[in-house]
């Protein structure tokens, strides 16, 4: 088969890490990045660490608001598609790539794969549930980190095409937690070189809804500067500016604001945290994987598998809200495996295979 894979975002480079080893195996793969992340630390970094092929077409689009940055993707990406003629098309996730990708391929009659399909946060405050929701109702097929995402799409009409393969994520996230962690390469805001103290919390704060004004941000910053270990905070360059006045201005001299990481610092930093906050959907998988406790500041949880035995707690952004969270303990059960088994890129590849042999992709 030939297959076009949109991508345009750090999670997405993430997941295509393993979606790309295994695709490439026994299909033609042609890699378009949007440009939607376009900075080293948020997207060349890990084509060079994760061994991504390198992209076959880079549209350079970033920047704008929502309408016009789906706009200029949804343009270039048709006449990539008019172009490649690819038997399907590929997307990861929920962001404006994705969802522009997708409208791109199915106007065309193009088949579309949608992985991590089927998550629903049950609001349209968040601005990707949009994107989660239309891409899933013009794809073909549908393939679920979990089985509560399924059911979800079988509550929605779209049973009949979705299926639980695990989080490719987790693909991922195994191939480098099982490495040494030699040579971590993290860099404050100034670009010197941050030494890892042996104990320290991990944080990662991005979203729109935490980062709009500052408040909502002052109030997590708050808390963790109150924590009893310093805190790594690889900020992202969406809200840099923001944490580092408020980081300033009220003097968090307990918060460590670094450049954003490669990926396998990030696996490292995770499965090494005394305890995890963010508002990351990816990285709250992390920290369930590597077994860390998570507080997960939003008003809705993202990966409802993750909120067991106080593993993963939805937070407000509140100083004091936080802190309770953080004080709590965790339970682990071992046997509760909700994301699968790390294969979740080969069941795809089965999948495909089977469908694409039997006509069904053309259906
Ligand atoms: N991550 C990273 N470097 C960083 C911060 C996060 O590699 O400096 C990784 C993190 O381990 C997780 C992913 O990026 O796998 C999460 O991406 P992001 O927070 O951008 O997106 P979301 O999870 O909210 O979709």
């Amino acid at each position: 088969m030939r297959i076009v894979t949109v991508v345009g975002a750090r999670p997405q480079f993430i997941k295509a890490a393993a979606g790309s080893r295994a695709l490439r195996r026994e299909h033609e793969e042609v890699l378009v990045h949007t440009g939607q992340h376009f900075d080293d630390n948020m997207s060349a970094i890990f084509f060079r660490e994760m061994d991504i092929p390198r992209p076959d077409y880079n549209l350079g689009v970033s920047g704008g608001t929502h309408a016009q940055m789906t706009a200029r993707m949804l343009t270039g990406i048709e006449e990539v598609l008019q172009k490649e003629q690819p038997d399907a098309l590929l997307v990861y996730g929920d962001t404006n790539s994705t969802l522009a990708a997708a409208l791109a391929a199915a106007k065309l009659r193009i088949p579309v794969l949608h992985v991590e399909a089927g998550n629903r946060l049950g609001t349209l405050d968040n601005p990707e549930e949009i994107n989660r929701k239309l891409t899933d109702h013009c794809s073909t097929l549908l393939f679920c980190a979990t089985e509560d995402a399924r059911q979800k799409l079988v509550r929605e009409g779209l049973g009949d095409r979705a299926y639980c393969v695990g989080n490719i994520m987790y693909d991922s996230f195994l191939h480098f937690a099982n490495r040494p962690w030699d040579h971590p390469n993290i860099v404050d805001l100034d670009g010197a070189p941050v030494a890892v103290p042996e104990t320290y919390y991990y944080m990662t704060c991005h979203r729109q809804e935490n980062t709009f004004s500052d408040e909502p941000l002052s109030q997590i910053l708050l808390a963790m500067n109150s924590l009893d270990a310093p805190v790594i905070y690889p900020v992202h360059p969406r809200n840099r500016e923001r944490a580092q006045r408020i980081c300033r201005q009220k003097g968090f001299g307990n918060i460590v604001l670094t450049q954003p990481v490669g990926y396998a610092d990030s696996v490292q930093l995770t499965c090494h945290a005394k305890k995890i906050v963010t508002d990351s959907g990816g990285l709250q998988c992390e920290a369930f994987y590597a077994g860390v406790q998570c507080v997960f500041v939003l008003d809705y949880p993202v990966w409802p598998e993750t909120m067991v035995g106080n593993r993963n707690q939805l937070a407000r952004a509140d100083c004091a809200d936080i802190l309770q969270k953080l004080s709590a303990q965790q339970v682990i059960d071992p046997s509760y495996q909700p994301f699968g088994d790390g294969h979740a890129a080969e069941r795809i590849c089965e999948i495909l295979r089977r469908d694409f042999s039997t006509g069904r992709l053309n259906a």
